[in-house]
């Protein structure tokens, strides 16, 4: 093997991927393998062996926060800034052509992106004032088609369609495209079509692109969709080197378009193409890793890989059977504490569920134990209600044709603006061709709004002309703040009572230190500082959060956890109607998509996986008895160890669920002790674990021996000592 410093710590295939020639190039490889490390040193040696300018160098990543770690390990390998390499995801380089290109492909230079909560409301809108029955014709099912065939590349006018229901939904998508081109607004798949056409059709600018980036590098290839690979063709002439690494046993976006089956295209698509496949898996225990290949060797279609390890084979994966929710929470808090004790840190730490709607309970634990956390994905800040009312009065300030905001803002706070008259400024700005504002301003001087409607509506827009005037040399922090104390917001939640209008106060006054320290980076000089402000808002909501440097547990769902590594993982809710969700149990294409999911959830841990379920689930107000999900079933028996609740009981941990308002003794006055043998009537002789309430509603834990553990109620079992 060589002793190139780029080559040194990398094994022979890794080594081969590396230094191979410019040729294209699969890297197909199992979880852990070593692909993101594979491509960051190739990056590093295209640029230091093979003298790469970095600027002709694409490299596509699936998160914004893997893009700057990639390029933080580029320049740590290289020891210098690589600053004008363009590395990305496929929106936020799509984002960036289109900025660029602003011109030719026909947007206005301060073009704002729609996130897919503003989509959902324009669309609704436009159902509306089409007359159309709500009931009949959802907002979530029209958006869902309109992003479906922008992702297959279709264009309203391209559908030709003879089904009456796909022919309303191709008006929505005309009338919804209609009203964001009017005012300069791009949802996120049309990011990406946006930039294809003006790939497609602009030869001058595909040419400049394919002369430009010599070489083009994909991660997480496995999950790109059609519109996403048709880009890298675009991008790709007859001399760009196109590198390729995925793994088909991680493709879960299958549900969002996601194409596994572009890897195959690939390879017939660029028939030069070497494939290389690494086996060695670095980053888990034996005993992780022969679970996880158990798990995934239960689907059919598969392209096949092995996957060894050469590390120890570590400990059992702790299997812990939750009573209800709460009782995981507590379980998963206690281990935690059990880890930091121990002198780790809790960064160190992921919570994985399947549905962001887990976190709650999970933050409510975390919360009274004091542990601190951090969530990826879910309700980020950017996304909070407060956080976008601010964020549309500041999109308005710099485009006044931006419809979604004016809904958003215009009667927030209430302002005397009704629905009656929202809907003649709607229905004007339909039937003219105009954006909401400018028709609420000809209705303002064609005085054909009733008096205080026409009041309330003109000072509605004199506000956000003068708070534009005014703040033409403030920093981007000043402006904010005006906003938010100007348009009333601040006001508005200050009055509102309890906790949730607090942070929501908080949350506010977060943005302006938000905007205060918001940097502008270097590639969007072009943006105004706002307008970079808000596209960073819109594209990295929630990938970074504020308290950045804190050690805190890590949160997220299994789809974020892709391609990230923690020493210690909990998989939590592993239950049948859960995990794999009650959706996908019916159809064998997505219990795989489920299983795979599941591969990528176990194949984070390195050291720990910890493993839980709960018998008893309350989802949405409703309390659920789901079996154990049966990709437990598919682990080896040998490589889990099924965690007895003995142990927990007689060290409480701090979120005492089942201890608070039921002190020791009270308890003992029901006339048993924890460890105590017992008998019941039906289920037979069993060991108390623990006890939860006082009281005639006081509960109790019991390992029977021959039913397992049950929770019943201490008036109603009539226990014996036994
Ligand atoms: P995933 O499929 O989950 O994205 P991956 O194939 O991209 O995984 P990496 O994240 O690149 O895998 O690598 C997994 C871990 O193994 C990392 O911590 C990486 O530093 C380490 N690793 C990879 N190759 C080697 C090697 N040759 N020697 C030592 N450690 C390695
Ligand atoms: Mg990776």
């Amino acid at each position: 093997m060589s002793t190139h410093p780029l080559i040194s710590g990398l094994n022979e295939k890794q080594a081969n991927a590396v230094s191979a020639d410019d040729r294209p190039m699969l890297v197909l490889a199992g979880a852990g393998s070593g692909k993101t490390r594979v491509l960051v040193h190739r990056i590093a040696w295209l640029i230091q062996e093979r003298r790469y300018s970095p600027y002709s160098i694409l490299a596509v990543t699936f998160t914004n926060k893997a893009a700057s770690e990639m390029r933080g390990r580029v320049e740590q390998l290289l020891g210098s800034s690589v600053r004008n390499m363009w590395i990305g995801t496929f929106h936020g380089l799509a984002h960036r052509l289109l900025r660029a290109h602003y011109m030719d492909v026909g947007l206005p230079q301060n073009f704002q992106i729609l996130d897919s909560d503003d989509q959902q409301r324009l669309v609704k809108r436009l159902i509306k004032s089409m007359n159309l029955d709500e009931k009949r014709w959802p907002a979530k099912q029209a958006q869902w088609y309109i992003n479906g065939k922008k992702d297959e590349g279709l264009r309203a006018q391209h559908i030709e369609t003879f089904d009456p229901t796909e022919q309303t939904l191709k008006q929505i998508y005309e009338a919804y495209q209609e009203s964001c081109d009017r005012a300069g607004l791009v949802d996120f798949a049309e990011l990406l079509l946006r930039a294809h056409e003006l790939l497609r059709d602009n030869k001058t600018v595909r040419e400049h692109y394919q002369k430009r980036f010599r070489h083009i590098l994909v991660d997480e290839f496995q999950d790109t969709n059609s519109i996403q690979y048709a880009w890298i063709r675009l991008l790709s002439g007859q001399d760009n080197i196109v590198t390729i690494v995925g793994d088909d046993d991680q493709s879960i976006y299958g549900w969002r378009g996601a194409r596994v089956e572009n890897i195959q295209q690939f390879l017939d698509d660029y028939p030069a193409a070497i494939t290389i496949r690494l086996e060695q898996n670095y980053r888990s225990t034996g005993n992780i890793l022969r679970a996880a290949n158990s798990v995934i060797a239960n689907n059919a279609e598969r392209l096949g890989k092995d996957l060894w390890t050469d590390g120890n084979e570590g400990e059992p994966i702790s299997l812990y059977a939750a009573f209800n929710e709460m009782d995981e929470a507590r379980y998963i808090v206690g281990r935690i504490e059990e880890w930091r004790d121990q002198g780790n840190a809790l960064q160190d730490v992921a919570l994985l569920y399947r549905s962001n709607a887990q976190s709650r309970v999970l933050e409510e634990a975390l919360l009274h134990a004091r542990l601190p956390y951090r969530i990826y994905g879910g309700l980020r800040f950017f996304e909070r209600q407060e956080i976008k009312d601010a964020l549309a009065y500041l999109r308005l300030v710099s485009n006044r044709d931006d419809d979604a905001a004016i809904e958003r803002v215009i009667n927030t706070p209430t302002r005397g603006i009704g629905n009656r008259t929202l809907d003649i400024i709607r229905q004007t700005a339909r039937e003219q061709k105009k954006s909401l504002w400018q028709a609420a301003a000809q209705l303002v001087d064609e005085k054909q709004l009733a008096g205080r409607a026409r009041n309330a509506v003109a000072s509605f827009i004199e506000l956000i002309n003068t708070i534009d005037d005014e703040t033409e040399d403030f920093t981007l922090g000043r402006l904010s703040n005006e906003v938010i104390s100007r348009s009333g917001l601040l006001a508005m939640y200050e009055a509102e009572k309890g906790e949730k209008a607090e942070t929501r106060v908080e949350n506010l006054k977060e943005l302006v230190s938000a905007c205060e320290n918001f940097t502008q980076d270097e590639s969007e000089e072009d943006l105004t500082p706002l307008n970079a402000f808000l596209a960073h808002a819109a594209l990295e909501a929630g990938e970074e959060q504020a308290d950045e440097y804190q050690d805190a547990v890590q949160l997220m769902t299994l789809h974020s956890a892709k391609g990230l590594e923690f020493p210690m993982v909990f998989m939590t809710g592993v239950e049948e109607g859960v995990f794999p969700s009650q959706q996908s149990m019916d159809e064998p294409g997505r219990l795989e998509e489920e299983r795979r999911l599941c591969y990528v959830g176990m194949t984070r841990a390195m050291q720990k996986l910890v493993i839980t379920y709960a018998e008893q689930r309350r989802i949405y107000g409703q309390d659920f008895f789901h079996k154990v999900s049966r990709f437990i079933s598919e682990m080896p028996a040998d490589a889990l160890h099924e965690v007895r609740l003995q142990t927990q009981v007689q060290k409480p941990t701090s979120y005492g669920r089942f201890n608070t308002g039921a002190s020791h003794e009270a308890f003992e006055q029901t006339g048993f002790s924890l460890g105590q043998r017992v008998r019941h009537a039906k289920f037979g002789d069993g060991t108390v674990l623990n006890y939860e309430g006082t009281g005639p509603q006081s509960r109790i834990q019991i390992n029977f021996d021959q039913v397992g553990t049950k929770w019943l109620v201490v008036a109603y079992a009539k226990l014996e000592a036994s």
